[in-house]
């Protein structure tokens, strides 16, 4: 299968044949080794390109390599501009999952739904959080979400965020994150106001586009 040649968990492949995944689209094929190498990213990337199998596969390669013992803490945060992205970026954590023997908790934190239940679910121990970024920072104003232990940030989306006018959202988020964390950064464009929070998100990344 020419998943193969992209060296992910024997676990993983066997999700993907599930799914009929059977060739990586090019932003995997590009992104998924950067990824495994721990490299920051800065991909150029629309809807439909296949970008959510490209982040998350390889993060729960390195989740499930790191092995963690004790209670889950809260080790990727991935941002959305809306919950139906959110929703879809979590089932797709779920269903790579599948097969993994230790399988990581993942809490969608989204408007609309019941915030009392969300952070039940944080508390009792969580490893990725996907959150749209109104919500998250609802959140993170009632200081119940540790984040000190996150070595993972991932916005997808990120122009459509900055259309919403989250800006000043996600730079109050920065500056309560590790510094010392891989980052992940998905766009379909780039306008000027993207390459301001990107400076601030990262400035070692490699940019891929296809
Ligand atoms: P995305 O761009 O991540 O929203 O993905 C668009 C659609 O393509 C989704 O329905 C995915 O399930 C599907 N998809 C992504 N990558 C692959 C692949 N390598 N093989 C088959 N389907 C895929």
């Amino acid at each position: 299968m020419p998943f193969l040649k992209l060296n992910l968990l024997a676990q993983l492949n066997k999700s993907l044949v599930e799914n009929d995944y059977i060739n990586p689209t090019l932003i995997q094929e590009k992104v998924i080794p950067l990824i495994l190498e721990k490299k920051d990213i800065i991909a150029k990337a629309q809807t439909g390109s296949g970008k959510t199998a490209s982040f998350v596969l390889p993060l729960l390669q390195l989740w499930t390599n790191e092995n963690y013992e004790g209670k889950a803490k809260i080790k990727a945060l991935v941002l959305a501009p809306t919950r139906e992205l959110a929703l879809q970026i979590s089932s797709n954590f779920e269903m790579f999952s599948k097969y993994l023997a230790k399988k990581p908790k993942i809490v969608s934190v989204i408007g609309g739904e019941n915030l009392g239940q969300q952070l039940l679910d944080i508390q009792k121990g969580c490893d990725i959080v996907v959150a749209t970024t109104g919500r998250l920072v609802d959140i993170i104003n009632k200081k119940q979400l540790d984040l000190s232990k996150l070595e993972f940030f991932i916005l997808d989306e990120a122009d459509k965020m900055l259309d919403l006018g989250f800006e000043k959202e996600l730079e109050i988020l920065l500056e309560m994150i590790p510094t010392n964390r891989q980052n992940l950064l998905f766009s379909a464009t780039y306008p000027t106001k993207i390459q301001n929070i990107i400076s601030k998100i990262t400035k070692k990344a490699i940019e891929v586009s296809i």
